[in-house]
Formats: C-alpha cells, structure tokens, sequence
C-alpha cells in the first residue's frame, strides 16, 4: 500500500445534525463524497455532547479515507441561527443548543474554519449544485419532511435575509382563518397541507368518509398513504391531491414573488410525486403569471438524502480563498 496522495486530503468535513441521526462526509471541491459516516444523534442535555459527537464523526471520516488534515467543515443545524451565522439561535430537536455560540467552540476544537448553517437552506445549494437544480440561478427548493422548510438562492447567491432567517417557505400562509393551527403559531400554514404530518393528520380526518380503504386499522405513517395511494386506494390519492393543491397554491405565490428559474421539491414526502404532480401544476397554472410559470422548470429533487451534506460541502469550499 502506498501512503495516500497528499492532494487526497483536499477535502471538507460537511455535517448534518439531525434530530435524529448526525450524518457525516468528507467531500472534495467537484461534489464527489468520499466516505460518510451515520451515527445517533446525542440525546444528552448539553453542547459539550453535540461537539464531542461531531468531533467523533469528523475523525471516523477521516480514518475510513486516511487522512489526518481538512480544509474546512460546515456543520448543519435543524434551526435558525443568527445573522452571522456564529450562534445558534433555536433548535427546536436540539435544545441545549438554543443561544449556544457554536461557530467558535468548533473552530476550536476543529482548528480549521468551520461554518454553520440551516439544513433548509444547505439543501437549495445542494441540488444546485450537484442536482436538480444544476446551474440555475434564482432557484426554490422545498423540503417536504416532517415539517416544510425551504431555500432560496438569488442570482446564485444564497438570500438569507435581513436577520439570517429567510427562506422559511413552510410557514407561508395558504388558509389563515380556516386552515389548522400551526406550531409556530400562525394558522393555516403550507406545512400544515403538505409535511408527512399533515399527510397522517387529513387522512385521519377522512378515514371515516372512506369505509373501504385499506388505511382503515393500520398505524399511519406518510409511507403507508404513499403506498396505498400507489395501489389505488381513493383516500389516499384524495390526500394526495390535497396536498399537491395547496402546493401548488404557495408554489404559484412564492413564483409570482421570485421569478425563479427551478422551483425543486424534496424531502421524504416527495417520493410521493407521481400522486401529487398534477394537483400541484393545475394550481400553478391556475394561478401564477404566465409569462413566469412558461419560464420556470418545477421538478422533484435528485440528490435525496445527500442534499444537505452537498450543500454544506459547497458553502465550505466556496468560503476558502482559492487556491
Ligand atoms: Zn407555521
């Protein structure tokens, strides 16, 4: 075996802190990932925990591809952070991070620069990079998960707005006075018709208009709907409809607003496309200009799981002065 070749070790740790799992990679500066690593996220109640975690992610991934140097990491928080994207301002999973100035304590710890930022927003640059997206400009990627978060990119460039907190296509409101409370405290939000928990709350609310369907006596789940819409049960290609309408309405608004050029829809509750495609389209040609909705591709996103990590490598290797 020969030592690796020096130029092995121009790669960037990407870190995705789910509330669940904390994936890793190391990726070089054409998208390709290297190795990746998958472990628990920590439950316990501190930071200490979360950085030791990540620490053990990083230094795994660099044992599997034998390297002992990176040039810069960029770590995924599930929250907002603050306009210098230095301090963590709510994670909703991941409490001990709440006003928990994470930037520098993993800079210290790491000793390379490392950045932070929302999994939303790393998922746009992503599947722009390497995706759905590739090359576009003004891009919209909507994140269909267990809640809806989303990105935006302007002139290639990521908006985050004037407090670090834009892009949050989720709570845009689509049914203010009828539609269901949502948990940030506004009504009748997009994800409260288009995440995997809206999916299961309307079909409970249906299921008792639909006596035949084979949803009746299963523990739901968004998978199971998929599922049993894909074999033609109607309460389930009803929900489905649903759910494509009123994307298809904050789609429409979020083009009239934007004129994008690649509007990507991802996240778990994607892979149900085919069930909610048409509903979404007819509200977008129902409703957005013309002259915009002729000019803009809507397409579902392509690097699945892996949109985040990319994303995060991206914005790793693009803060680096260039070689
Ligand atoms: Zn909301």
């Amino acid at each position: 075996m020969t030592e690796p070749h020096k130029s092995s070790a121009n790669l960037v740790f990407a870190a995705d802190l789910g509330g669940t799992h904390l994936r890793g990679a190391l990726v070089d500066p054409e998208g390709v990932i290297h190795t990746h690593w998958k472990q628990q996220t920590p439950k316990a109640s501190s930071a200490e925990c979360v950085i030791r975690a990540l620490v053990e992610v990083a230094n795994e991934c660099q044992r599997q591809r034998g390297i002992d140097a990176l040039r810069a990491a960029c770590i995924l928080v599930p929250g907002t952070l603050d306009s210098a994207n230095e301090t963590v301002t709510q994670a909703p999973n991941l409490p001990s991070l709440n006003q928990f100035h994470l930037k520098p304590a993993l800079e210290a710890r790491f000793g390379i620069p490392v950045l932070l930022e929302n999994d939303s927003n790393a998922a746009a640059v992503g599947e722009t990079w390497q995706g759905a997206a590739k090359g576009a400009r003004n891009v919209l990627c909507i994140t269909l998960g267990t809640g809806v978060g989303g990105g935006i990119l302007l002139d290639g460039k990521l908006f985050r707005g004037t407090h670090g907190i834009a892009g949050e296509l989720g709570h845009t409101t689509l049914d203010p006075f009828n539609g269901p409370e949502c948990k940030c405290g506004n009504r009748g939000c997009l994800e409260m018709f288009a995440s995997a928990t809206a999916i299961v709350r309307m079909t409970l609310e249906s299921l008792s208009s639909y006596p035949d369907s084979i949803l009746q006596d299963t523990r739901l789940t968004a998978a199971k709907v998929f599922e049993a819409g894909k074999r033609g049960d109607q309460l389930a290609l009803q929900i489905f409809s649903i759910v494509g309408a009123y994307l298809g309405v904050g789609i429409a608004n979020l083009i009239n607003v934007l004129g994008p050029e690649v509007v990507v829809v991802g996240g778990g509750v994607a892979n149900g496309w085919s069930l909610f495609e048409a509903s979404m389209r007819a509200q977008v040609l129902k409703r957005a200009f013309p002259s915009l909705t002729q000019l803009v591709s809507i397409k579902p996103a392509q690097c699945g799981d892996n949109a985040g990590l990319l994303g995060a490598a991206h914005l790793a290797w693009t803060s680096l002065p260039s070689d």
